[in-house]
């Protein structure tokens, strides 16, 4: 084994870079062939640029974890089309074997439910450091690695407890790790896919603000995906929210709660509730959100859409830009996609 020269690059590298990380650009992904074919996501594009925090919201089934499996390609039967790019590397075009090194070196994730993420019968700091011992990193330096990016990630007593195995942590400890398992090999981009779901609220807290100070300090370009409204207004500089395959509304985070422009959108945030409304005030989205089989011609939320028009149910609205919002609906005009 050998000490590659990745093995001392500094743990945390400095960024000033402006032009975004991660550029996606017309993703579409599809199970099965021919017209038997299934498009659960469809033409989806964004960018996110380095440090900076980007949540992708939206109902069950509405395509967000989809499209982070799709930029990880986690799933081999997914058909996976458009552009994912990464310091200038295509990760669509790359072959199996080009992806499994870029997975981590270029793009991490964490996922929903950290056990699922971690074997049971390896010590965490072997878990840790397996992303740089599959590299050919030694093993003692592979786990002084490991043990920096832990006590990084606020891990108590993280040498001692890199001999500990994953049920002797806590929750909240045990998503450190797994997000240390995705930083390790220093990727540009971390999706975290409801990274917090499992915890309790304080601790989901702890957790959301550690994944926000390790992406100001790296210059991370984080993509969180999550259905959960507050924590989006607390972690993320700007919002995508998607339904039924494709984003509807982007804009930053303020404008966005303070004036959504898409009725979907305007649903979403009617139904938090607040502390000074009162239960009868909260208002809720009618109907349920279309399965991929069932979704109507045209835009694809004019059933459930108190201002549904004419068009609405004969063509996809164009996404067109107004002021810092991009929006797909015809009320603000821009025709068909
Ligand atoms: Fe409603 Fe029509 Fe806008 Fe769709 S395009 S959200 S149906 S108004």
């Amino acid at each position: 084994m050998v000490d590659t020269p990745f093995a001392n690059a500094p743990l945390v590298p400095a960024t000033n870079d402006a032009a975004p990380l991660l550029d996606v650009r017309g993703l579409s992904v599809s199970f099965g062939h021919g017209p038997a074919a299934v498009r659960l996501v469809d033409n989806v594009s964004f960018a996110v640029g380095a440090g900076e925090r980007v949540a992708l919201v939206g109902e069950s089934g509405s395509g967000k974890s989809v499209t982070a499996q799709a930029l990880m390609r986690l799933n081999p039967h997914m058909q996976v089309s458009g552009v994912v790019q990464i310091g200038g590397c295509n990760l669509v075009a790359l072959s199996d074997k080009e992806m499994t090194a870029e997975r981590g070196a270029s793009i991490g994730m964490v996922f929903q439910d950290p056990m699922s993420s971690l074997d049971p019968l390896m010590t965490i700091g072997d878990q840790v450091a397996e992303t740089l011992r599959l590299r050919g990193v030694s093993a003692a330096a592979a786990r002084a690695r490991a043990l920096r990016v832990l006590d990084e990630l606020r891990v108590d007593r993280a040498a001692e407890r890199l001999a500990a195995y994953p049920h002797e942590f806590s929750g909240g400890m045990r998503q450190r790790v797994v997000i240390a398992m995705a930083l390790i090999g220093e990727p540009k981009v971390l999706i975290a896919d409801e990274p917090t779901t499992a915890l309790d609220v304080r601790v989901q807290e702890r957790v959301l603000d550690l994944l926000y100070s390790v992406s100001k300090e790296r210059g991370l370009a984080v993509l969180l995906i999550t259905h959960d409204m507050g924590i989006v207004a607390g972690f993320a500089d700007r919002v995508m929210v998607m339904y039924a395959g494709r984003i509807i509304e982007q804009n930053d985070v303020e404008p966005l709660f303070a004036s959504p422009r898409h009725p979907y959108t305007q649903g979403l945030l009617g139904a938090i509730p607040r502390i000074d409304q009162k239960r009868e005030q909260l208002q809720s989205i009618p109907g349920a959100p279309p399965t991929p089989f069932t979704r109507p011609p045209g835009c694809h939320f004019n059933p459930r859409c108190a201002m549904a028009m004419e068009i609405c149910r004969k063509d996809y609205p164009a996404m067109i830009e107004t002021g810092s919002a991009r929006v797909a609906c015809h009320i603000h005009g821009g025709g068909h996609a």
